[in-house]
């Protein structure tokens, strides 16, 4: 793979200004890759082919059935190259190389799952229509250029979510991937090529969020932004896709209720309230980093939280023991300590944790030791922003309707978490609870049948499952008189 450059209309380029960004290792700063630095006038070039494709091309009019056998090729290359790509994203992320792995069958498993979507393509859906000899049906096609920017958390899964339903619903493609983690979505672009999707049909460009990215929101030849990030840049891009109605897709933050009744299986519900926060160094919009206990087992539990939270090894991701790498960048650690401070103003005790961890090798990279705060309330500014570090916060209650109350108690609604034996308690929970996905006796599950996406400012829309195709195609009625005939409306001649 030619690492420097971007993909635009079936072609390798370098950036208009051929300006370059070094790409960092974040586990010890080392530079491990030099890539072009596209801008405004890149983003156009790759809409322009974008455009062309899409009007003058033939793969909006192919079958969905045909779409989806490339797809289903992208599928194989990524299982082909799986080692490659997950080798890629833990150098550009510092995730663990078991986590990476897991993450590339995941995307493969998109890729096919769309592609199997395709092969309920229909003619069409019959509706009944109240006016004689007509009939009436509902058609879906695409919606036409689509942009689409993603975050660094999770370069390619993110990607995967968009890239693999726009395709089998026929559009074309401008991706910009996050400027820190591009790797992972520069190889997969070389795969989508080798799968063989024609010229024009997905574009990449790459660069900063606030020259490439912006012209995607703004650009008046792109029919829909599907935006993965932060909550300032998604209002930001919302806006900027307002001035020509754009379709806008948003899949946002999150500050996720973890609710851990006392009736609950507590092994169980200490491992996971480790799992919902700990993995990638707690950088998941669905992190459940908001633990919300039951009063009568706070004490132990949290004891028994922060004995295995010690226990947690951080260390390179290539190393097979370590549990934790480290955050992204040094501004993103700045950030988490700075979150963490704050806390601990506020009234927040470091339970275990709060600090850079002071192992010598580890001085290299930016990693944030595993903190967990007790002593929060809703009011803080811990429990309400989201940190996007490996910190979770620790809140009581003493009745479920206090529970639900709390967890409800955000301008986020992302994902939530209950655990509890009570089957019917935690029915009564899941409805309750504000939130695109709620886990019962689980934590940060996700598949590709079920959609994914945000009640309140997590978003807007859905990815995943089929309402993640629906989001890329635009509704068609189509009505057809059998029997046509004049109306002779406007030749009725006045009569007083
Ligand atoms: P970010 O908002 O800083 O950047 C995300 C992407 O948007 C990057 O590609 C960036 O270059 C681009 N961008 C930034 N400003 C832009 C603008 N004005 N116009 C167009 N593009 C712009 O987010 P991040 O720090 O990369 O990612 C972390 C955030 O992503 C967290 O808030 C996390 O919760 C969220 N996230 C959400 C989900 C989800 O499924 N809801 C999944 C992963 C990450």
């Amino acid at each position: 793979m030619d690492k420097k450059k971007m993909y635009i209309n079936g072609e390798w380029v370098e950036s208009s200004t051929g300006h370059t960004r070094d790409i960092m290792n974040p586990y010890n700063q080392e530079i491990i890759a030099t890539v072009s630095e596209g801008d405004q006038h890149d983003a156009q070039q790759a809409i322009t082919a974008a455009r062309q494709a899409f009007d003058q091309g033939d793969w909006p009019l192919l079958s969905m059935v045909k779409r989806g056998e490339v797809v289903d090729r992208i599928a194989e290359l990524i299982e082909r190259d799986k080692e490659e790509l997950a080798y890629l994203e833990s150098l550009n992320t510092g995730k663990t190389m078991e986590e990476s792995r897991g993450d590339m069958g995941e995307i493969a498993a998109v890729f096919r799952y769309y592609a199997e979507l395709t092969n309920a393509e229909t003619d069409g859906e019959a509706i009944d229509s109240p006016i004689p000899d007509s009939t009436s049906k509902i058609v879906r096609g695409p919606v036409g250029v689509c942009g689409q920017i993603t975050p660094w958390n999770y370069p390619l899964l993110q990607a995967s979510w968009k890239l693999a339903p726009a395709l089998a619903a026929g559009n074309t493609i401008v991706m910009k991937p996050s400027e820190t983690t591009p790797l992972t979505t520069m190889k997969v672009f070389e795969l989508m090529e080798e799968s063989g999707v024609p010229a024009g049909v997905v574009n990449l460009v790459l660069g900063a969020g606030h020259s490439a990215g912006a012209e995607l929101s703004s650009n008046h030849d792109v029919d829909l932004v599907s935006f993965t990030g932060g909550i300032a840049s998604g209002k930001k891009i919302m806006q900027a896709a307002s001035s020509n109605v754009k379709k806008l897709a948003l899949e946002l933050g999150g500050k996720n209720p973890n609710v851990i009744f006392e009736d609950a299986d507590f092994e169980t519900a200490v491992d996971q309230a480790m799992n919902a926060v700990f993995f990638h160094a707690g950088q998941i919009c669905s992190a459940g980093t908001r633990l919300i206990v039951q009063e009568s087992i706070h004490d132990s539990f949290v004891r028994a939280l922060v004995e295995h939270v010690k226990n947690i090894r951080l260390g390179s991701g290539f190393n097979e023991s370590t549990q934790m790498g480290p955050l992204i960048s040094k501004e993103h650690l700045t950030k988490v300590m700075n979150y963490v401070e704050k806390g601990k103003q506020e009234g927040a005790t470091v339970a275990v944790g709060g600090s850079r961890p002071d192992t010598p090798e580890l001085q290299n990279g930016f990693f944030y030791l595993p903190t967990v705060l007790t002593n929060c309330t809703t009011d803080m500014s811990v429990v309400q922003e989201e940190g996007f570090g490996p910190v979770i916060t620790v809140e009581t209650f003493t009745t479920e309707e206090e529970a639900m109350r709390l967890s409800n108690d955000s301008v986020y609604g992302l994902s939530g978490g209950v655990f509890t034996n009570d089957i019917e308690k935690a029915e009564r929970c899941a409805a309750k609870m504000r939130m695109g996905t709620v886990w019962i006796n689980d934590v940060n599950l996700y598949f590709p049948q079920a959609p994914w996406g945000g009640y309140k400012q997590s978003g807007i829309g859905r990815e995943l499952g089929k309402m993640g195709l629906e989001e890329y195609q635009e509704t068609k009625h189509i009505y057809r008189n059998m029997n046509p005939k004049s109306l002779n409306w406007f030749k009725q001649p006045f009569k007083d």
